[in-house]
């Protein structure tokens, strides 16, 4: 049985103003009964995973517990193991302590190669600590690492974004996760009347890094997301797949099967340290109990460059015929259409909700008997 985990640790060394994920300043006595509280619910769910992730927050800031709750784990030979972490909290004994404990991925946020723009961006790291970081790992013998980058930044061109690209290329990494940056309302970066690249612009950066990323041997497999052959992210494919995974800690979302009934429910966890940290085991909220629906699982599969077959469809009672007629309803450069399914090309990708909502919620045309 295939079977994820995403572990939340949600402390950081400083809080970036265009965060709005859930994270507290790091303390080491908050993250030792944090840890214990992570440790105290996989002991209660008695799973063997096959992949694991520790987001955040930034899991690398609380290494140490990071350690301790992977001595606590159950995973199957050749899971796949990643850590999210940051430039300025990586050193060796931290990533050999990690690597020892089983952990064989990083996911490292550098966010640009580019001084002016981290400093944009309000990072506290350099272009150099991210260079060092990325050269240290692979000495540690790391041989599978990601780096985040952001597309979209204040400053940002096609050309600098090249330039990072060139840079990661260099380096060896094996992974890249490119996100475009959304100001997020109650974040300082939404009241701080920045000057950021137009629309234009930003659908210029996307395609220019999607290329660069191509020239330099990645493929893209996901709208955001570049691999080098085999090292795509088995754990995020989880979750564009309809795969099913726990999450333990606060804001961690699962889909899981958590009472023994045959479909998995939809829940997640307050973001309350405090509350995970006090009880036996994590209090769930349930958002979707009924059984896996078309909306849900298309909306996920189309984000993939792998798309949505036919044979998908059908299994929801759509059939082929159904579905392109819907595909009438989306301009024709912006989908691959092939006898076995559906995809949407880069240029789709841009205006990506737009489609999915045309190819999942239009009036179902004609369904199986
Ligand atoms: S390090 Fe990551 S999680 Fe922490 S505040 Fe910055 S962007 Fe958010």
């Amino acid at each position: 049985m295939s079977l994820g985990l995403y572990v939340h640790i949600p402390f950081c060394l400083q809080k970036c103003p265009y965060c709005d994920f859930f994270s507290v300043p790091y303390d080491s006595r908050a993250s030792y009964s944090y840890a214990d509280a992570v440790i105290r619910n996989a002991e209660y769910y008695k799973e063997r995973f096959d992949t694991i992730y520790f987001g955040g927050g930034t899991p690398s800031a609380a290494w140490w517990d990071v350690c301790r709750i992977m001595g606590k784990l159950m995973f199957t030979d050749g899971a796949e193991i990643t850590v999210e972490a940051n430039p300025n909290t990586l050193t060796q004994e931290s990533l050999l302590s990690l690597k020892n404990s089983g952990v064989n991925r990083l996911s490292i946020g550098v966010q640009s190669f580019s001084n002016g723009e981290l400093r944009a961006l309000g990072r506290t790291h350099t272009s150099e600590d991210a260079t060092s970081s990325v050269k240290l790992a692979l000495e540690c013998g790391f041989k599978n690492i990601s780096v985040d980058l952001m597309l979209g930044l204040s400053g940002q061109t096609p050309d600098s974004v090249r330039r990072s690209i060139k840079v990661l290329a260099g380096l060896g990494v094996h992974h890249v996760s490119a996100y475009m940056l959304k100001i997020e309302p109650k974040t300082p970066f939404a009241s701080m009347n920045l000057k950021f690249p137009d629309e234009n612009t930003t659908a210029q950066i996307y395609l220019a890094a999607a290329a660069e990323f191509e020239k330099h041997g990645f493929v893209q497999y996901e709208i955001s997301n570049f691999a080098k052959e085999g090292c795509e992210c088995r754990h995020n494919l989880k979750y564009w797949r309809s795969g099913e995974y726990l999450g333990i800690g606060t804001a961690a979302h699962s889909f899981y099967n958590s009472d023994g009934s045959s479909c998995p429910q939809r829940f997640f966890v307050m973001s309350d340290i405090r509350e995970f940290v006090k009880s036996n085991i994590q209090n769930i909220i349930v958002t979707e109990k009924e059984e896996i629906n078309f909306e849900n699982y298309a909306m996920l599969k189309l984000r993939l460059s792998e798309g949505l077959t036919f044979a998908e469809c059908e299994k929801f009672g759509l059939r082929k015929e159904a579905m392109m007629k819907r595909c009438k309803l989306v301009p024709p450069d912006y989908l691959k259409i092939t006898d076995t399914g559906i995809a949407i090309t880069r240029e789709g990708f841009l205006v990506s909700n737009q489609i999915i909502r045309k190819l999942t919620t239009e009036p179902v045309v004609q369904t199986v008997e």
